[in-house]
């Protein structure tokens, strides 16, 4: 396809519309998330963070990617996920990801401000079209069921922060804390609350870094704040946790139908749609169309 990841969300950001990017752990949601794309004709950001990485296999990851590519028709790229060390990130980079988050939002904002910028150098130097993405500020851990989940939101980005630290470390996207965090509480899966975004904050953050800029914790956000956010400045936005809850039920649902089956595609039909289901109904609201 030869098109690059800088294109499609230089693309997305003159149409007004966000890239949806989609975690995977296996490939019963990596058919889900691809053939949504399909589905929706809309392109796609396929994300696998470390810990998914580590249970697919990064290289296996990239070369089933580079595959789909082959077969598809619309474009899909591939991020590595919440990246925690140099290490990790070269590996990545090394295995043909096109985009990498280099996740050192735990530590000091001058530590994390040095250790990006030797990363995005040496990430760079390996693949100079590579998207690099930095996390400032707090939307903590985990794209799972938070029994105790707190409604308060950690510590939320400054315009003043994001400046500094695009500027200073040279990075291409900004994953910033603005209401959003990892996970769903049990309410949201149940679907009796919803998350908030500061929607004025993510405008004057826009401003401020002047860079692409990404929402991760989709999971469970109201619709009208996704439309506010992108309208505001986001142009990817990562949806993890829903697929994960869909993905449960839906295999839970095929363990059921048939307690004597034993063929695992077809028990695991009913998670590819459930996942299908879910990835093309957020694909929908963030291309404007709902
Ligand atoms: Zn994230």
């Amino acid at each position: 396809m030869g098109k690059e990841m800088r294109d499609l969300l230089n693309d997305a950001r003159t149409r007004g519309v966000a890239v949806g990017h989609f975690n995977v752990s296996d490939i019963a949601i990596l058919k889900a998330v691809v053939g949504a794309a399909h589905d929706m004709q809309a392109p796609v950001i396929v994300g696998a963070s470390e810990g998914e990485r580590k249970f697919l296999g990064t290289r296996q990851l990239a070369a089933l990617i580079r595959s789909l590519r082959d077969e598809i028709d619309v474009p899909i790229f591939l991020d590595a996920d919440h990246t925690h060390s140099l290490v990790s990130a070269l590996d990545a980079a090394k295995a043909g990801f096109d985009s990498i988050v280099f996740d050192l939002s735990a530590l000091p904002f001058d530590e994390n401000i040095r250790q990006t910028r030797q990363a995005v150098e040496a990430l760079k130097g390996i693949n100079p079209a590579i998207i690099i993405e930095g996390e400032i500020g707090d939307i903590g851990t985990g794209s799972e069921i938070h029994e105790t989940a707190s409604e308060t939101h950690g510590v939320l980005t400054t315009a003043e922060e994001a400046r500094q630290y695009v500027q200073a470390t040279g990075v291409d996207a900004l994953a910033p804390a603005v209401g959003n965090r990892h996970g769903m509480s049990r309410s949201m899966v149940e679907g009796s609350s919803r998350k908030h975004l500061d929607l004025a904050r993510i405008a004057e953050l826009k401003a401020a870094a002047g860079c692409f800029l990404t929402l991760h914790g989709g999971s469970g956000t109201e619709d009208k704040d996704f439309v506010g956010a992108i309208h505001a400045g986001i142009n990817t936005i990562h949806v993890n946790t829903e697929l994960r809850v869909a993905w449960r039920h839906g295999l839970e649902k095929g363990l059921a139908t048939d307690p004597g089956e034993v063929v695992p595609y077809k028990i695991l039909t009913d998670a590819v749609a459930a996942v299908q289901d879910v990835v093309r109904s957020r694909l929908r609201l963030f291309s404007g169309a709902a």
